[in-house]
């Protein structure tokens, strides 16, 4: 096996990565929380998750891969204070946080489809996992690492030694940040919920009977609970954006280790933020919020413009969001696809075979910690060699494994197919009769076939992904 670099956040250091067992890689990304549409800042994350995915793949190993859903508990604030973001949504749109929570999943899912981000092997919700997540809290009672106070039931992080070993801050500047939200029975600043109690005078839409009282789980629960459910003992590589380090991920290790004993993930990796111009992070509580559908498909960009755009930047480091960035992707992109189009106008048999010489390069510059900035210099270099045009056109198909950009499928003109087109009528046709699950089918049907079909409300539109 080739050797495979990533920089972990644990050790800060690029580290040689090996599986625990040999039968698959277990890869855990935190996924959406279902109250509001993903923005492209979020999507980053998802894109670069894929590419550590793909890689994997490339370089033959199995993967098991795990994504999360948070459909509950996920409060405003970091730190246990503020609105629970579910029924805030349900609240805003008038619908039930069940409702929200579906409608928004529905949503990401098709966003990460049209980025052709592969999806996971298991979709896990945070409400189907409930009795997994109360199991979790009294074990971590039974150890003596909870109490109560009058919201709920909380993890003591003095009771863990290594609470900051994957911050790497020190425990007075992690309490610090946490002093901002302030909930003056916590024992310490940096303690979170693990159970939180109903309010006496509502009834919340969401909430289970407990060992401690009606209630609901606190956020990083979840993902603890989830991971050692679905992944076992195979708990290779745990990732998600650079801002989960210091609370989420951090809470997850607290909660795990000191019940199983055992280190909870090899290696964590994180993306960094997108920001918008002059390094502002794009967030769903400001209004710089972008989704994919306004920022790209609405204007009939493609949002693969977006994929390959992430593709310059390395994951490591900020990425900024402006019309120019869009628009030097878009031609990059383009001109990327007209050099294999007309590879596929040369070529004369579709018999090329992989350059092992340029597959080793690809494989070297995306193995060193995912360097795509470099693999798409890789790929130019390729395409510029000397090598058979059947052969190139083999091996730039073979990294489009990595890339997931459809070079593997570009037509040579850019007119919508019959087949397509009919597919698109027969939605038409369910959305008159109100069968809305055949029309959402039809949909996905479509999005297969790297077409994507709008709602507008003078009729549908199609664009090619
Ligand atoms: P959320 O739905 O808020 O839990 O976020 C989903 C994922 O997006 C998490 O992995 C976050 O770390 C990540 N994320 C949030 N904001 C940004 C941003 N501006 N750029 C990149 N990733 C982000
Ligand atoms: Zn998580």
């Amino acid at each position: 096996m080739p050797v495979i670099l990533l920089y972990n956040t644990l050790t800060r250091k690029k580290e040689e990565f090996q599986p625990i067992h040999p039968d698959y890689i277990g890869l855990y990304t935190c996924g959406p929380t279902v109250y509001n549409y993903a923005h492209i800042g979020n999507l980053r994350t998802y894109i670069f998750e894929d590419i550590l995915k793909r890689i994997l793949l490339y370089n033959d190993y199995k993967v098991k891969h795990v994504m999360n859903i948070t459909d509950v508990g996920h409060l405003t604030g970091d730190r246990d204070m503020g609105e629970d973001k579910m029924e805030k949504g349900a609240a805003r749109e008038g619908r039930t946080a069940w409702d929200i929570a579906e409608f928004y999943t529905k949503a990401f899912i098709k966003d990460i489809r049209c980025l052709n981000i592969m999806e996971p092997d298991t979709w896990c919700k945070a409400t189907d996992s409930i009795p997994e997540q109360i199991d979790l809290i009294q074990s971590l009672e039974d150890i003596g690492f909870t109490y109560r106070i009058s919201d709920g039931i909380y993890y003591d992080t003095s009771r863990f030694k290594d609470y900051s070993k994957l911050s790497h801050q020190n425990l007075d500047a992690l309490q610090e940040g946490a002093r901002v939200e302030k909930n003056i029975e916590k024992r310490n600043p940096t303690d979170f919920a693990l159970w939180k109690f109903s309010p006496a005078d509502t009834k919340r839409q969401m909430e289970w009977d407990s060992p401690w009282g009606k209630g609901f789980p606190g956020w990083h629960i979840e993902c603890s609970a989830m991971s050692m459910k679905f992944l076992k003992d195979h708990l290779d590589i745990h990732c998600g954006g650079i801002d989960h380090i210091n609370v989420h991920h951090t809470n997850e290790i607290a909660q795990s280790e000191p019940v199983t004993g055992k280190k909870f993930f090899n290696f964590w990796l994180h993306g960094e933020f997108l920001n918008i111009k002059g390094g502002k992070k794009m967030a769903k509580s400001e209004d710089n919020f972008l989704t994919l559908e306004n920022a790209f498909i609405n204007r009939n960009i493609s949002p693969l413009v977006y994929r390959f755009a992430s593709f310059l930047t390395h994951y490591r480091k900020p990425m900024e969001h402006s019309e120019d960035a869009v628009e030097s992707a878009q031609n990059g992109l383009a001109h990327l696809q007209n050099q294999v189009r007309s590879l596929n106008d040369k070529s004369s048999e579709s018999n090329g075979k992989i350059s092992e010489d340029y597959k080793e390069k690809f494989l070297n510059v995306v193995n060193d910690d995912l360097n795509m900035p470099r693999a798409l210099a890789v790929v130019q270099e390729t395409l510029k060699s000397s090598i058979r045009t059947e052969d190139k056109l083999a091996t730039i198909n073979d990294f489009n494994r990595v890339l997931g950009l459809n070079l593997d499928r570009l037509d040579k003109e850019n007119v919508i197919p019959d087949s397509i087109k009919e597919l698109v009528n027969a939605r038409k046709k369910a959305r008159e009769e109100k069968k809305w699950a055949l029309s959402d089918e039809l949909r996905n049907k479509i999005l297969e076939q790297g077409y994507i079909v709008q709602d507008k409300k003078d009729g549908m539109k199609v664009i090619k992904k």
